[in-house]
């Protein structure tokens, strides 16, 4: 790619994979088999609203089958088009392996504006758009399960596991066809802020490394940590808001559709986002600096930007300018192939989206597994846990003659929960990718200084789904 030149999301995604290709002793055949998109479902549909026929375009893409179901977010959003949503659909199959999810990847979308239209009007839309889907197999608990994105959340969800269910009214798995549902229709604690949470566990997992952060030119621990963090949606609030309640980190900045709030010494995450919801935007937000120029505030000086909306934010125009030590990839796609080619040789590390955003479909899995399984996690251990932690005091007690001391007991003896099992298992999930991450990181890059994480990444995402392919017959 001649330098200037700012290539398009899907052909960004390729560009990243083609580079991590080239590292690797494959097949050509094979990768670009892994490479290319299977299928894309373009649909066109009229839902009769406010007196006239509204036509409505949608897509669910599937990248890649090694892997069944495939997994991938439905978004809403007006800027949603067959590329976009063939790059995620990519972007989701490399997630997945990378986590070890058993899932290809998918991705749908709609072109709409959600905040156009009233709850009841949307319902009718979704559902429709549901319909379509369902009909051709592209929502299926076995073959095709859909999750929230951008512009969606539980509400469309719930429509979506109800339109599946009236469809296949004998269908005993039918609440495993999509995820990010609503408690009380088949979902499962901890989903709506996992994505968040995946990113601050993936950012406790950097800090836990001495080497990775000398990196990037960071020292110390994360608490105090200057973040700025662009988007304050479902997952870039999370995000925050755990990184500032937990880990003692500095949010001095945020960016939003209106223009960015600044503050030097934090912006209170709750506060503000309480301010958003009800004004719409962050201006006039009183307890921090105003600037309509929000694309300003992505180049301000600080330890990590966390890029939580939409793809393309770091681009050939501003990678210069960019003055983070560690971006964070919140979002998916933030960063163009352009500007990560800048962003390398400035030494800022990237910590790529497929890894840190992959704290949703990791959740998303649990959910199906509990769908699948018809029992919320830990109903049939918990109590007997508790009862052989109190043996435990017990025996103890009696061994020493001393008393349990009593603050400690709640939390020796609470057996684990739903919410915490679920934490565990992203915890454990996150760990478990960032080790395999870092240590390809780390051995590549002793021949070669420029060799980032976001190759490792790649690296070992193709390598997983060549291996499938390869035991698949291909
Ligand atoms: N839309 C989310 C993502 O981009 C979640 C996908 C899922 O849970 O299937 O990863």
């Amino acid at each position: 790619m001649a330098s200037g030149q700012e290539p398009g999301f899907r052909e960004s995604v390729n560009l990243l994979f083609d580079r991590a290709a080239r590292h690797m002793d494959l097949p050509p055949g094979l990768v670009e088999k892994i490479r290319v998109v299977n299928s894309t479902y373009t649909v066109r549909f009229g839902v009769k609203l406010r007196g006239d026929i509204h036509t409505f375009t949608g897509y669910r893409s599937v990248h890649s089958e090694h892997a069944e179901p495939v997994k991938g977010g439905i978004r809403f959003a007006l800027g949603v088009n067959q590329n976009e949503v063939e790059a995620l659909a990519a972007l989701m199959t490399y997630k997945c392996a990378l986590v070890e999810v058993p899932f290809g990847g998918s991705k749908g979308g709609l072109t709409i504006d959600p905040r156009q239209w009233d709850a009841d009007e949307l319902e009718r839309i979704t559902r429709r758009f549901a319909f379509e889907l369902i009909k051709r197999d592209l929502i299926h608990p076995s073959q095709n399960v859909p999750a929230p994105d951008m512009g969606t959340g539980e509400r469309e969800m719930a429509w979506i596991a109800d339109q599946y269910h009236r469809m296949n009214t004998t269908d005993i798995d039918a609440r495993a066809c999509v995820t990010g549902k609503p408690l009380n229709a088949g979902g499962i604690r901890g989903r709506v802020e996992a994505t968040g949470r995946g990113v601050q566990y993936a950012i406790r997992d950097f800090f836990r490394h001495r080497d990775d952060m000398k990196l990037a030119g960071l020292e110390g621990g994360l608490a105090g940590k200057r973040i700025v963090v662009q988007g304050l949606g479902n997952v870039g609030y999370h995000a925050a808001k755990f990184l500032q309640e937990e880990d003692d980190c500095l949010i001095v900045g945020v960016i939003e559709r209106d223009g960015a709030v600044v503050n030097d010494k934090g912006l209170d995450i709750e506060t503000l986002s309480g301010h958003l919801r009800h004004h719409g935007g962050v201006a006039k937000y009183p307890h921090g600096k105003y600037t309509q120029n929000g694309a300003a505030v992505l180049e301000e000086e600080c330890d990590i930007l966390i890029p939580a909306a939409l793809e393309g934010v770091i681009n050939n125009d501003n990678a210069d300018r960019i003055r983070a030590r560690l971006v964070v990839e919140a979002a998916n796609g933030p960063t163009t192939a352009a500007a990560d080619e800048i962003l390398r040789k400035k030494g800022v590390v990237v910590i790529p989206d497929m890894y840190a955003n992959a704290g949703g479909v990791t959740v998303s899995y649990f959910e199906w597994v509990k769908n699948l399984s018809h029992i919320r996690f830990g109903r049939m251990q918990r109590r007997q846990e508790e009862a052989r932690q109190e043996l435990i005091i017990e025996a103890l007690e009696k061994m020493t003659g001393k008393t349990f001391p009593d603050e400690l007991r709640g939390g020796f003896i609470s057996g684990a929960d739903e919410l915490t099992l679920v934490r565990s298992g992203l915890d454990d999930t996150m760990r478990g990718a960032y080790g395999t991450m870092r240590h390809v990181w780390h051995a590549r890059r002793q021949d070669d200084k420029d060799f980032d994480l976001r190759t490792a990444a790649y690296i070992i995402a193709i390598e997983r789904v060549a291996e499938s392919y390869k035991s698949l017959g291909l």
